[in-house]
């Protein structure tokens, strides 16, 4: 189809100068399709539980009534339900408050390793639990980027708990830092970050999509994990305000590797 454009003229007063918009209405009708996609698959993951918990509800009310067992085995059940819609919610917050700032570029100057550390810290417990060792690999030198702290620790909590959630249990997940002086596509230095797992990967036709809001490969597997399929939306995101990139490499049966590329300050400076 052809650019379909929408020109339209409007007086500015003053002096009566007139400005000239052009607005390419094939790219508004996209985004207004986007939207609506978007709200009905937030009102598609926000019913599922929702329709379980008044399933259960219902049966608390009449037949369970009695039964002290399935009352407890319910109770249960609708705790986790609750805490889905509780983590789907507080990522649609996370990802609308990333999305508002994404033009504005973070001015603070970090140590990549200093949030890197601390991500693993933060997700100690839950590899130990899960029989995942984490082994990590962050170099000697400073990796000073211009960030968000936090922002960029979501990020690597996001891509770090995906290894650990998928990569399987007694696997290890290798995360590394490595800077590269004259980085190609950043036309500058930069640093590579990589988290490599040992799971089942991802087929290449998967790949181009995954950071897509809701998509999942295997969305009863990520359900069934607790993933709301909207972790690699957001980290894609926090990338683009940070100008970086992420490269995900997999060769299926053997695990997955996420590459995350960031432009490098010079810390000598
Ligand atoms: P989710 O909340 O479902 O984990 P994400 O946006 O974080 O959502 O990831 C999207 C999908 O990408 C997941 O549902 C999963 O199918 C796939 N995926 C992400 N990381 C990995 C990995 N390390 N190994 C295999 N599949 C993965």
């Amino acid at each position: 189809s052809g650019a379909n454009y929408d020109v339209s003229l409007r007086p500015l007063g003053r002096d009566g100068v007139v400005l000239l918009s052009f607005n390419d209405v094939t790219e508004m009708a996209q985004a207004g399709q986007m939207r609506r996609d978007f709200v009905a698959n937030v009102s598609h993951e926000l019913r599922t539980p929702l329709t379980a918990l008044m399933g259960f509800i219902e049966t608390l009310q009449g037949p369970a009534r009695e039964d002290t067992a399935a009352r407890e085995r319910f109770l249960e059940i609708m705790a986790k339900e609750a805490e889905r819609m509780n983590r789907l919610v507080g990522e649609l917050l996370s990802l609308s408050r990333v999305e508002a700032e994404e033009r504005v570029r973070p001015d603070a100057r970090i140590d990549l390793r200093d949030v890197l550390g601390a991500t693993l810290r933060n997700l100690a417990p839950l590899a130990a639990d899960s029989g995942v060792t984490l082994a990590p690999d962050l170099g000697d030198t400073p990796a000073t980027v211009l960030g968000d702290a936090d922002q960029l620790m979501q990020v690597f909590t996001n891509l770090i708990e995906n290894a650990i959630k998928y990569g399987g249990r007694d696997k290890s997940v290798e995360v590394t830092a490595q800077i590269v002086a004259q980085d190609t596509a950043m036309r500058g230095p930069a640093v590579h970050v990589s988290v490599r797992d040992h799971g089942p990967g991802i087929d290449a036709l998967h790949i181009p999509r995954l950071t897509e809001r809701f998509y999942r490969v295997d969305s009863h597997r990520s359900r069934s994990l607790g993933g709301t399929g909207l972790g690699l939306a957001i980290v894609k995101h926090i990338l683009n305000r940070h100008r970086g990139r992420m490269k995900v490499t997999s060769t299926p049966g053997e695990g997955a590797e996420f590459k995350v590329i960031l432009p490098l300050e010079d810390s000598s400076t």
